[in-house]
């Protein structure tokens, strides 16, 4: 529990009632982090006293598993590819964001509080601020992470949402601090991207997923366009789409881009069926 607060006294309440009403039903549970656990020690270890991993287990564990996992291997199927001879990179910005690279699908590499920015999380920032800004206002540990949480990403820095609805709205609306949030959350994306394409040494596709990768072509234009040195060619037209699956990359793109909705509870059905079978 104390390595995810928020998450897991929840999770556990529901797992208890479950084995309290259905005492003889199989009761699976499918971890978003099992996906990540092919992370080579060099992607998951933390610069910071090895004590903490070894006794306290303070390590980078990665999120969205269950989504990048469906979302990489939909990749494969719609290229016809073997999904173990692929490298996909998987972009899933929705409230929460994380990116994350496959290679041979397997996790090599991913982002969670860190990464990119997101809705109302900050993303990446230097720990140093933590002790600024307890400091300078007066908060305790607890209220700058909750503040880092919840009242930060493209919501702090643009004042107007944390819903890219908004966002684009307010942009069109000539909002300069809208446009500012948009342009910082762009380039978080493509660093983290660009970043892995040098990780794995190569890429063959890129996806979008979840709520804002599904549904805001503006996004997924703005990334794709800092990429055509990789190698990526946009298909305006695929692109003006919402919630489809769709490649909306050209046909002679080097790199394929898709837009794949994420489809978790299928995932998770799979997941237990296979679990329940052996
Ligand atoms: P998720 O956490 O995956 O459900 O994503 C939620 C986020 O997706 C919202 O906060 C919006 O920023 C974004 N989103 C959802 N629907 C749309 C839409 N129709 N157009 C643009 N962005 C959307």
């Amino acid at each position: 529990n104390y390595l995810a607060p928020l998450h897991n006294p929840a999770n556990i309440i529901g797992i208890k009632a479950c084995m309290n009403l259905m005492p003889d039903t199989p009761n699976v549970v499918v971890f978003d982090t099992a996906f990540h656990q092919t992370m080579p020690e060099s992607a998951y270890l933390y610069a910071i006293p090895r004590k903490y991993y070894d006794e306290n287990k303070i390590r980078r564990y990665g999120f969205h598993g269950t989504s990048h996992s469906f979302v990489s291997k939909r990749v494969a199927e719609i290229m016809n590819k073997p999904y173990d001879e692929l490298k996909t990179i998987v972009c899933h910005l929705g409230n929460g964001a994380s990116i994350c690279a496959v290679d041979g699908g397997k996790s090599v590499g991913l982002t969670p509080l860190a990464g990119v920015i997101m809705g109302t999380r900050s993303g990446d920032i230097d720990p140093s601020i933590i002790e600024v800004i307890a400091k300078q206002d007066g908060l305790s540990i607890d209220q700058v992470i909750n503040m880092l949480n919840k009242e930060s990403g493209v919501a702090g820095l643009s004042e107007v949402s944390s819903d890219f609805r908004d966002i684009t709205q307010a942009i069109e609306d000539g909002n300069a601090k809208a446009k500012s949030a948009f342009d910082a959350y762009i380039r978080q994306v493509v660093r983290f991207v660009g970043a892995y394409i040098a990780v794995m040494n190569g890429v063959d596709a890129i996806a979008f997923t979840a709520g804002v990768g599904e549904n805001n072509k503006f996004v997924r234009a703005a990334v794709m366009e800092h990429l055509g040195y990789m190698g990526v060619k946009i298909n305006h037209e695929a692109n003006d789409s919402r919630g489809e699956e769709v490649m909306i990359s050209t046909e002679d793109s080097k790199v394929k881009v898709f837009v794949v909705p994420t489809n978790e509870e299928l995932a998770i059905a799979r997941e237990t069926v296979e679990i329940v079978n052996k």
